[in-house]
């Protein structure tokens, strides 16, 4: 697999943590520790933190991104976010089905793919997570529920629009648990779900599409991560709360 066919990205997801000014600040503490990455560096921040982060991340290499949105255009969705309300305020990433909205706010594979949909429909890059939990795992049956994932959250998705998905392999074990996957486990399911795409839009289409892996990734860990063949950066949660962590995790990946 040729590496030097697509970016790496590595992607901060905060989670529920930060508020405006607290973004502000970390954004601002970030910026010259991560100037020089050769991989593309987003922050997925909280609704709310949104124009704060746009703002600070101004001029610099730092895309940011939402946690969520929702998949009708406009509406009586009361609480929820449209793909063009975070278009129109600068917003270019956006996380789906993350295993914590799977797990507590009742996603599916069938919201996840109508979210999908939603958001390249207005032109945002979604990064869609997949991953099997630890029974899951233990059942052996790995690789056929994250090709399912991935096959589902795909559905109606156009060859054209597949060059704005990312695909993170959140193994559902690995997240926020302080336990990885082994750089092994990590490519043998991001192969995986790089010949699922194959399957359905051809190799090239696979080469060139951005696959991360997210689970407890930090700065001690991500070097040997992110230089597997089949993984093209990775999707962090608490070690992109600290500017620190972040940036060693940052530069430690690299484009191609
Ligand atoms: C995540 O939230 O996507 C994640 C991978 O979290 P953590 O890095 O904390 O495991």
């Amino acid at each position: 697999m040729n590496k030097a066919k697509r970016a790496a990205i590595i992607a901060g997801n905060w989670k529920m943590n930060n508020t405006p000014s607290q973004t502000t600040a970390l954004i601002n503490e970030m910026k010259p520790k991560v100037a020089d990455a050769s991989c593309k560096v987003v922050l997925c921040v909280p609704y709310v933190d949104i124009p704060a982060a746009i703002e600070a991340a101004k001029g610099s290499n730092i895309a940011i991104g939402a946690e969520n949105v929702h998949f009708e255009k406009s509406g009586a969705f009361t609480g929820e976010i449209s793909a063009d309300m975070l278009n129109e305020l600068g917003v270019e990433y956006v996380i789906i089905g993350h295993s914590e909205r799977r797990q507590y706010f009742g996603e599916t594979d069938e919201t996840v793919n109508k979210r999908t949909r939603a958001a390249l429909d207005a032109g945002l890059t979604a990064i869609v997570c997949v991953g099997e939990q630890l029974t899951e795992r233990e059942q052996g049956i790995t690789a056929e529920l994250v090709a399912m994932q991935t096959k589902i959250a795909l559905l109606g998705v156009s060859a054209e629009q597949m060059k704005k998905v990312v695909i993170a392999y959140e193994p559902v074990w690995a997240i926020g648990t302080g336990k990885t996957a082994t750089a092994e486990q990590a490519n043998e399911v991001c192969a995986v779900i790089r010949a699922t795409i194959a399957s359905l839009y051809g190799d090239e289409a696979a080469e060139a599409t951005t696959i991360q892996y997210g689970g407890s990734m930090n700065a001690k860990n991500a070097a040997e991560l992110v230089a597997q063949p089949d993984v093209d950066g990775g999707l962090i949660g608490g070690a992109s709360l600290k500017a620190e962590d972040f940036s060693v995790i940052v530069n430690a990946a690299t484009n191609g």
